[in-house]
């Protein structure tokens, strides 16, 4: 028999009210703390076992973040070399069941057996928001960016659609789009080809002392925000009382984005497939020694391109 794990039939008795009083209190100080005082990066916290698929979080991302969507110019210039794939999502925006360009939330579906009794899971994924971002120290020129709150973005009016965020992310996270960017103006044939788009924890909302619309929106109250020391102890009680696992604490050197799930995650059977990212152990990929110093020769280099990126944008702007 199949059925659908509930976070209410885990969470009984007083925890569940003192947790949620106590959370409560702490996104509000998160939120209005980053208008006043940098203070620590924002982590959220993903309770699995209480999301029930409904997708409420994934259309109020797509609304609140509509304007960021890429227009691309068509037709495509041709690109040298021919092996550079064309990406274009354009005509697929309503699609919702992997990562896209126009999409940066999913439900992914996962399935697990407990106790001898298979289970369905679903689970919101989108960027992990990494404490130490390889697509940002990597990118080459300086678009991918983190603020001091610990939300990544990738500045599209900066991105030349190269991909290598993508490349180096453990889980797959950015996506391209064709057709889009300043490399339409300044290397048509040459640049990756577009921009790169994912989720970039609704910055705009957080600086005016608000919630990402995906919390916002969610009825079942899956995901809490909060500073990064009381999210991980909230993190901890949790698995504690549910006798949960823990994934995104550590994994790539530790992320701000913490699940906890009912199931061991390597018990997990995750739909997969192209925008769909793993839930695998991941080393610290900044802990490589090369990648290190890849970003240290890189970051002179990127700050110097991003600069001349938003020159250019401001000259294009007052055209
Ligand atoms: S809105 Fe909440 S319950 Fe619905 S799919 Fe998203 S995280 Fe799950
Ligand atoms: S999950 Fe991927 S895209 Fe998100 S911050 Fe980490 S490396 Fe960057
Ligand atoms: S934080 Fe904002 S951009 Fe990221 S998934 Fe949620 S709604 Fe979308």
């Amino acid at each position: 028999m199949t059925s659908k794990i509930s976070r209410r039939a885990f969470l009984k008795g007083s925890f569940t009210g003192l947790g949620s009083v106590a959370v409560s209190g702490s996104v509000v100080r998160a939120a209005s703390s980053l208008v006043k005082e940098k203070t620590e990066p924002l982590v959220t916290v993903i309770d699995i076992s209480n999301c029930i698929g409904c997708e409420e979080c994934v259309y109020a991302c797509r609304e609140s973040n509509l304007s960021k969507y890429p227009i691309p110019e068509k037709p495509f210039p041709k690109m040298f070399p021919k092996r550079v794939p064309v990406q274009d999502w354009s005509d697929k925006k309503d699609v919702t069941d992997r990562l896209t360009p126009y999409n940066w939330l999913f439900i992914q579906q996962a399935r697990a057996v407990v106790n001898g009794e298979e289970q369905e899971l679903t689970i919101p994924r989108r960027c992990m928001h990494c404490e130490n971002p390889p697509c940002v120290k990597l990118c080459p020129w300086g678009a991918a960016k983190q603020e001091s709150n610990g939300l990544s973005r990738i500045d599209a009016d900066i991105c030349l659609g190269g991909s290598k965020c993508k490349t180096v992310c453990p889980w797959d996270v950015p996506q391209r789009q064709t057709g889009v960017g300043l490399y339409l103006d300044i290397l048509p044939a040459l640049a990756g080809n577009g921009v790169m788009y994912k989720c970039d924890r609704c910055y705009q909302k957080l600086e005016k002392g608000e919630n990402p619309a995906c919390i916002e929106a969610c009825p079942e109250d899956v995901q809490t925000i909060g500073p990064r020391s009381e999210m991980v102890e909230y993190a901890h009680a949790l698995a504690k009382e549910t006798r949960g696992y823990i994934y995104g604490e550590r994994e790539n050197g530790g992320t701000n984005t913490i699940y906890v799930s009912p199931v061991p995650f390597d018990q997990l059977i995750l739909e997969m497939g192209k925008g769909k990212p793993p839930m695998e152990k991941v080393d610290n990929l900044m802990a490589d020694g090369n990648n290190l110093a890849r970003a240290m020769l890189l970051a002179p280099i990127a700050g110097v391109v991003a600069a001349f990126g938003k020159f250019y944008k401001r000259i294009k702007d007052d055209e």
